[in-house]
């Protein structure tokens, strides 16, 4: 079995008698383990199907062209790359072995003596899959870009339409789902849209804009206070979202929403859709389910021990979004979001190395900094326990929060000054069209769009 790095020349001796952790997953909880494990008397494989770590709270950033891949996004190797006993492996796992105590990964077997998953969480269409290329998800980089094409082509296009009400078509976004990604994005979208056609385009109407958020539950922001629900929605509707709320999605077509509700079906016409509406938990979670046969809950997530391990496998434990972990008596899971994958991530190697040395650690404990979401500029609102904030404050509390939580510095500096920029100027300094042929205006393949829905 393979126990040691795949190295070419053996590690170091004192380190082959060193356990062999294997970390799975450079996000938010995988990457804060690495981080504690670094030049610990162990031995770290991490593996990622991307070489960096994303800042997924700030993907909306780059779906509305405020700033630009590389400011959300930090290459592994950069983070942990340079401590001796870690060793980064790109590549997917696409199986694991728990009696062998092997993963699989590009074609390889990799024993492992301790297993850490932190795979996290995609997008769900709730079975209606043929809906997602329709109405993009955003839960990758990949995702942001191809809403903000989307967006962007739309807009150019309506530049060079001389009909009115297809005009109108091109500059209507639909957003699915008004948690706090759907709210961030859907603020952040009307704010460009906006702004560009009052001062880059020449045919558009800045009163034609239009972005409508969607949600079967009846108030944004519905894991907040009331209060602070209220206050989103008034900063949203005032900035021109038209809010749909307590309807359900239908159904999705090219250029059309169907919502229905207690007052009947509606239908949306948009050339922009987005969906910021379901989680479900890496499909690592029920492979290894139906191997061990750990319980999953119904977003696909690990029901994990109080230590984060597996039922009946103390050597493998699940972190960040892909566990579900009870941290009340009455068992309420964790909430997917990062300070749980983070805090988490840490306890568990901790915890490692405490019985590496034949000690034990007080049991996890989460602490809940709050939630907040940004609406627009200067506009947060933030639920710290209690505590409720909005307007400048949240947003002062919310950038500081987000600068402290980013793991790479010259990313801080580079947001922070194009915050700022773009503050004191209205302008966004990400918005090319970048992603497929099919883009370029005039230029082989022309203009590509899915034909307007015809009633
Ligand atoms: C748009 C958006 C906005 C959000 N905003 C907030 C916010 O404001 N505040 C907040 O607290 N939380 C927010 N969240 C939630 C937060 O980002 C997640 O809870 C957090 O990322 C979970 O961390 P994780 O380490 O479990 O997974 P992730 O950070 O998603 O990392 C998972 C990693 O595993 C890798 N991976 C997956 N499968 C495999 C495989 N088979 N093999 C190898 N590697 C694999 C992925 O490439 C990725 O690097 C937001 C999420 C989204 C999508």
């Amino acid at each position: 079995m393979e126990r040691f790095f795949l190295e070419l020349e053996p590690p170091a001796a004192v380190m082959t008698s060193w356990p062999h952790v294997v970390v799975v997953g450079g996000g938010f909880a995988g990457l804060k383990v690495c981080h504690a494990l670094a030049r610990q008397p162990v031995r770290v494989t991490l593996i990622d199907k991307r070489n960096f770590n994303l800042f997924q709270p700030l993907l909306y950033q780059v779906a509305s062209g405020l700033v630009s891949e590389a400011d959300v996004a930090s290459p592994l190797r950069q983070m942990v790359g340079d401590a001796p006993n870690i060793q980064i492996l790109l590549g997917e796992v696409v199986a694991i072995d728990p009696e062998a105590c092997q993963v699989v990964l590009n074609g390889q077997h990799l024993g492992y003596d301790q297993l850490i998953l932190a795979t996290g969480s995609g997008s769900t269409y709730f079975g209606r899959e043929e809906w997602r290329s329709l109405a993009p998800p955003m839960k990758i980089l990949e995702h942001a870009d191809e809403i903000r094409r989307r967006l962007l082509m739309a807009l150019e296009e309506a530049e060079q339409t001389r009909d009115p009400s297809q005009r109108a078509f091109l500059q209507t976004v639909v957003v699915v789902g008004a948690g706090p990604a759907g709210c961030e994005l859907a603020g952040s979208l009307i704010e460009l849209m906006q702004r560009a056609v009052q001062r880059d385009f020449k045919q558009l109407r800045r009163q034609d804009c239009r972005v409508v958020l969607v949600d079967p539950v009846d108030r944004v922001l519905p894991t907040m206070a009331p209060v602070l629900s209220e206050a989103a929605a008034a900063y949203l509707r005032a900035a021109g979202v038209d809010m749909r709320l307590g309807l359900k999605v239908e159904g999705i077509a090219p250029g059309r929403v169907c919502l229905s509700g207690a007052a009947g079906e509606i239908e949306l016409e948009a050339a922009t859709i987005c969906w910021t509406a379901g989680v479900r938990a890496s499909r690592l979670g029920r492979l290894l389910s139906d191997q061990t046969g750990c319980p999953i809950d119904r977003s696909g997530r690990l029901v994990v021990e109080p230590d984060f391990s597996v039922p009946g496998h103390p050597e493998i434990r699940a972190v960040g979004d892909l566990c579900s972990f009870a941290h009340t008596p009455n068992g309420s899971p964790l909430p997917g979001m990062a300070g749980p994958a983070v805090q988490a991530g840490e306890w568990v190697a901790r915890d490692i190395l405490a019985r590496l040395r034949g000690q034990t650690i007080q049991p996890f404990r989460w602490l809940d900094l709050g939630s907040m979401a940004v609406i627009g500029p200067w506009y947060a609102v933030a639920d710290l326990r209690g505590l409720h904030l909005t307007g400048l404050v949240g947003w002062v509390v919310w950038a500081l929060a987000h600068l402290a939580f980013i793991p790479d510095t010259e990313n801080r500096i580079a947001l922070f000054s194009k915050w700022m920029w773009q503050i004191a100027t209205r302008q966004r300094t990400a918005l090319l069209i970048t992603g497929r042929p099919d883009q370029h205006l005039g230029v082989d393949v022309g203009l590509f769009r899915a034909p307007r829905p015809t009633a």
